[in-house]
């Protein structure tokens, strides 16, 4: 299907104000040798970073200089063990971060790719769309209303031009371009259409200046992420003033100062997850790259992260939750005689049939038809080696009227050769209608309008079409009325004189398919879905029916009777008639209300409102100014689509909380067995290179490995989460303080009784605190849908490291590194079926749901 043409100002015809320089552009192999000699038509881009520069950037993490001081200690009291696991720690840590760090670097780069500009150039005498970055100068470029200039062109092709050049100089009024004038790189042809020679690209070009505007996916960080790094910081502060308490605890009862300290740093390091911020992005990034995998690309992180919170989204009808595939099924001709007209899609063949079942053709049908035909922009495409069928290429609307005229046994074509369009209002979104001029075969001239009933047609004069209008809407049809007028003298078709109307065409757009289950599927996840439409309100209405989101009696508002007001908003589902700007209007209301706002738009005029939402959603066939101002792309505009991505972003905001529940209560858990101990005749609990040990297990690969937990049953029944919610709310603080609480428990019951039975308690504790963190992971697993497969990377993760820490108690050479004893196969079973305990008791007592948010 071809882009829509989004003013619907580009004109196919007309012959004004054109210079056509017939190019053939470069060949494919010139543009090659001028990319490679002028370099990617984009701004300079940072390099990647290196590893070594990636590496030393975790290294600079406080918490590992830290650990990096505390190892140096170690090494002068040649302490090797300890300065061992030290050194062990930072590696694998290092290691970790940077290859999360690479992988998620790699997800977003793919995104940037997936959503960059595109540029339509003449290359080989063919038109080919190529990513904007490989423009190069002297390729050819042709412009549709909202292209963005993807490089500083020098015109060679101008019709009736707008350019937006706000991005470069700050003034919004819209600035006429002619031949020969420069483009510049970044602005906008907002209507109108151009084609030009590149002159400069890259750094040099304007767009270079303003490189702002083609941003790729935006860094920095997200609310989340934001939120997470306090959340560290506060974590760190409290494990620093328990270590130091430790510390003390250990001074009075007389352990040597050294390995107080180092055990004190070692409790930061074990009590702090490190790995919150990679384990985050990572989990961000890899959800973009599933959201990409469903064909909605994500622009960047925070809407990954925005998803999962919205309350509203607000739709366009037209092709996001109808087909886009047009066909006229009612004309009314000027004296209320209503035809029904068949057939399928846009083939040409069909049938008419008149008020009383006859299938003749009228004369006034016929004027009716052919007026439709050449007030036009579009055409129709025939059947060939790539299309199977009939399409439509331009408007899908006036491509109807096309089939339309053909089925009342016209030609477009051959119409629109002996009456040739002379002049033209274009079609305007605030008015409506559009407006042409022909000069007719014997020297006369006929004007043709066609647009909005109510904006063509006179109340007092054409009462009966106009009654007849709002039946057709009421059956979901689009309704269009076209007037004529003919003149012996030439006519300006911006102040025609006075015009009689031909009639009107009823034009169906079928719902998609799966149109009803998306608006069931956002009413069951709590998101309120909005119809917005520049439609009659009839028409809407009817529309808003079939949804079921309107139910009888409710209002639809009509954004002609003025502005909206808030009440309107907040109570109204489906708006009629309204203009872009309306939309703006509308999201600011909702979000006053404190309601997070996804809404769709695929116009020039649309990118405002794409910007204000919280979630813009732009089309994938729709204009690039509205796909570049949106963060998220829906590649096949299927609004069902949205549906899954708001899944997967609550999928990822679950996974992110189920790692802090099961980090954090491991790290509380280890500060309160130490800040314990000694008050149970335990002095020093765990050695620091046990603490380390332990930290490592739990805290590297299974964390990591929770970010890929799969989506749950209910995720798409539940209401979204305020966003207001801390991220440790809605119980989840509860439960790190629970999980804690019985981590900490049996390792200190299992050393007491250890104590009792003259075995070594502290290993003992050593081997259950690990394990039973291990179960923790196991136990705040997600309960996915049956027939989904398991996140197998999770019991994987947790099976090699419980051996590993079994092997700390069981190996010699780690006992030598981590001061363990050796314990007997039944004390090393009965430990484990103590460390059981806590992840059993959690995943009984249904403690997942704090995972989620309050009901
Ligand atoms: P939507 O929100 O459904 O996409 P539009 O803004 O495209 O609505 O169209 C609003 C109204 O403008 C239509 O109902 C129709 O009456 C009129 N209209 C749309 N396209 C054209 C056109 N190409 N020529 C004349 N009138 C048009
Ligand atoms: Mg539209």
């Amino acid at each position: 299907m071809g882009r829509r043409p989004a003013g619907r100002a580009a004109v196919t015809m007309s012959h004004i104000e054109t210079s056509q320089t017939t190019v053939g552009g470069l060949s494919s192999a010139e543009a090659a040798a001028r990319l490679a000699a002028h370099g990617a038509n984009t701004t300079a881009v940072p390099p990647p970073r290196s590893i070594a520069r990636r590496a030393r950037r975790q290294l600079a993490d406080p918490l590992v200089a830290l650990l990096l001081a505390a190892g140096a200690v170690t090494a002068v009291l040649r302490d090797l063990p300890d300065t061992l696991i030290i050194v062990l720690v930072v590696a694998v840590n290092t290691t970790i971060g940077v290859i999360q760090e690479v992988r998620a670097d790699a997800a977003v780069a793919a995104l940037n790719q997936l959503a960059a500009p595109v540029a339509r150039v003449v290359r080989d005498g063919r038109d080919q769309i190529v990513p904007a970055a490989d423009l190069v100068p002297g390729d050819h470029v042709r412009l549709e209303a909202g292209d963005i200039v993807p490089a500083d062109l020098e015109l060679t092709e101008a019709q009736r031009t707008a350019f937006d050049e706000s991005s470069l100089t700050g003034e919004s009024v819209p600035m006429h371009r002619q031949v020969a004038d420069i483009a510049s790189g970044g602005t906008v042809l907002i209507s109108g259409r151009a084609a030009g020679t590149a002159l400069r690209t890259g750094a040099d070009s304007a767009l270079g200046r303003i490189a702002d505007l083609v941003a790729n996916t935006r860094s920095g960080p997200t609310p989340l992420q934001r939120r997470l790094v306090a959340l560290g910081r506060m974590l760190g502060v409290t494990a620093v003033a328990v270590s130091a308490l430790v510390f003390f605890l250990g001074m009075l009862a007389g352990r040597p100062v050294a390995q107080m300290a180092i055990t004190a740093v070692s409790l930061v390091v074990a009590a702090v997850p490190e790995s919150l911020p990679a384990v985050v992005t990572l989990a961000l990034a890899l959800g973009a790259r599933r959201m990409a995998r469903i064909r909605a690309i994500p622009r960047r992180l925070h809407a990954v992260e925005t998803l999962g919170s919205v309350t509203v989204i607000a739709s366009d009808k037209t092709g996001t939750l109808t087909e886009n595939r047009m066909m006229v099924q009612q004309a009314v001709t000027a004296n209320g005689a209503r035809y029904t007209i068949s057939g399928t899609g846009y083939v040409p063949d069909g049938t008419v049939t008149g008020p009383d079942g006859a299938t003749a053709i009228p004369a006034d049908l016929v004027e009716l038809a052919r007026s439709a035909a050449l007030c036009n922009d579009a055409s129709l495409l025939a059947p060939d080696d790539e299309r199977a069928q009939w399409a439509a290429a331009g408007d899908p609307m006036e491509a109807a009227l096309l089939t339309f005229a053909a089925r009342c046994d016209l030609d477009p074509n051959a119409e629109r050769a002996t009456t040739p369009r002379v002049a033209e209002q274009p079609f305007e979104q605030a008015r409506r209608q559009m407006t042409t001029a022909h000069e007719l075969p014997d020297g006369g001239y006929l004007l043709v309008r066609k647009g909005a009933p109510e904006y063509i047609l006179e109340t007092d004069n054409d009462a009966v079409l106009l009654a007849a209008a709002a039946q057709l809407a009421a059956d979901g049809l689009r309704v269009l009325a076209v007037a004529t007028a003919t003149t012996r003298g030439r006519p300006d078709p911006a102040s025609p004189p006075p015009m009689r109307p031909a009639g009107l065409v009823g034009i169906g757009d079928p719902l998609r398919a799966t149109a009803q289950q998306t608006a069931t599927a956002f009413e069951r996840a709590g998101v309120r879905l909005l119809l917005i439409t520049g439609d009659h309100p009839g028409t809407a209405a009817a529309i808003g029916a079939r949804l079921g989101i309107l139910a009888a009696g409710d209002a639809v508002v009509s954004g002609d009777r003025g502005p909206l007001t808030d009440a309107d908003i907040t109570r109204v589902r489906v708006f009629a008639r309204t203009q872009p700007e309306q939309k703006l209007d509308i999201i600011a209301a909702l979000q006053r209300r404190g309601e997070v706002v996804a809404m769709t738009g695929d116009g020039v005029n649309d990118a405002p409102a794409l910007r204000h939402a919280d979630i813009g959603v732009a089309m994938g066939d729709g204009t690039e100014v509205a796909r570049q101002a949106a963060d998220l792309v829906l590649v096949d505009d299927n609004l069902g689509t949205v549906v899954a991505a708001i899944g997967e972003g609550r999928r990822i905001y679950d996974n992110i909380r189920r790692f802090l529940r099961y980090a954090l209560a491991g790290g509380v858990a280890e500060l309160l067995v130490m800040l314990a101990g000694p008050f149970l005749g335990m002095p020093l609990a765990l050695l620091p290179a046990q603490l380390l040990w332990i930290n490592l297990l739990t805290h590297g690969v299974p964390g990591v490995a929770l970010g890929a937990e799969p989506t749950e049953a209910d995720v798409l029944q539940r209401p979204p989460r305020s966003p207001q919610e801390s991220v440790l709310g809605a119980g989840l603080l509860r439960g790190v303080l629970t999980g804690a609480g019985l981590l900490a428990g049996v390792t200190l019951t299992a050393g007491m009784l250890a104590g009792q039975l003259c075995l070594p308690w502290q290993s003992v504790m050593f081997l259950v605190l690990g394990l039973a963190q291990l179960g923790v992971a196991l136990a705040v697993r997600a309960t996915a849908v049956s027939g989904t497969a398991r996140n197998w990377s999770l019991i994987a993760a947790v099976a090699v490291c419980a051996l590993l820490q079994v092997a700390g108690v069981a190996a010699a050479p780690l006992r030598g590194l981590l001061g363990t004893e050796p314990l007997t196969a039944a004390t090393i079973l009965a430990c484990t079926a103590v460390a059981a305990v806590p992840g059993l008791l959690l995943r009984v007592a249904g403690q997942r749901r704090v995972a989620r948010p309050s009901q």
